[in-house]
């Protein structure tokens, strides 16, 4: 896992090196102390983060280095699947690409299986191959990116793709989404979207629309297929 904000989630006291140690030492205590180094060395290397850093605080690192080794964190136990939360919002739009292009990189000489958690549309469109949009804590569309971001179904997600300026295509007034997202603790009847929703039926106010496979064009939760 790479959690939010690498500033909070590593801890200010202890050096970078000994909190990578840890892991080691916790999930596989047969590892010899001298091996664990290696390892810890080597990760630290892999992120692009100099092994003399090892000894460095976290507040020693700037913040794209601290992004560099929470991932350095994540991949030490040699997993299948990292799960990245948020993992470059705290950072700006330079370092954002250069640590994207490092998890990208890992991604495919590791063969790992990444699963990014973002509301940021840029890095999904930089990093993913599939994407699950959700809305008030359900998946409302699933399918390949290049798909979705091509052919939206779902109104939210056409709306979400609305509210984005494009760099290079047709300059054009962004969508807004009216309303607010909901309370969970009550949510709305029927489709959660239904208050906001543009293309809103009599059928969305009392029945929760069933996600359905759409063919070769992914699967999406919406009366509207
Ligand atoms: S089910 Fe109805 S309210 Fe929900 S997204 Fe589709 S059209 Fe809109």
């Amino acid at each position: 896992m790479i959690f939010q904000g690498a500033m909070n989630a590593l801890n200010p006291l202890h050096r970078v090196g000994n909190q990578i140690h840890e892991v080691i030492k916790i999930h596989e205590p047969h590892v010899s102390e001298e091996e664990g180094w290696e390892r810890v060395l080597d990760v630290l290397s892999r992120v692009g983060i100099d092994p003399s850093r090892a000894k460095d605080y976290p507040h020693q690192l700037s913040g794209g280095m601290q992004q560099r080794a929470l991932i350095a964190l994540s991949l030490v136990n040699n997993p299948d699947i990292i799960m990245a939360d948020e993992p470059v919002t705290a950072l700006d739009v330079i370092v954002q690409s250069q640590v994207l292009k490092e998890m990208k990189s890992l991604q495919g000489q590791l063969g790992l299986s990444l699963i990014m958690i973002t509301h940021d549309l840029s890095v999904i469109a930089e990093i993913c191959d599939s994407l699950a949009v959700m809305y008030a804590g359900q998946i409302v569309e699933y399918g390949k990116l290049r798909n979705l971001f091509k052919e939206p179904r779902h109104p939210y997600t056409e709306a979400l793709l609305n509210s984005f300026p494009s760099i290079t295509g047709v300059k054009k007034e962004l969508m807004e989404i009216p309303g607010a997202p909901p309370d969970l603790l009550n949510p709305p009847t029927g489709c959660r979207f239904h208050p906001r929703c543009m293309k809103v039926m009599d059928i969305c106010l009392s029945e929760d629309p069933k996600i359905v496979s759409t063919n070769d064009k992914g699967y999406v939760a919406c009366h509207l297929y």
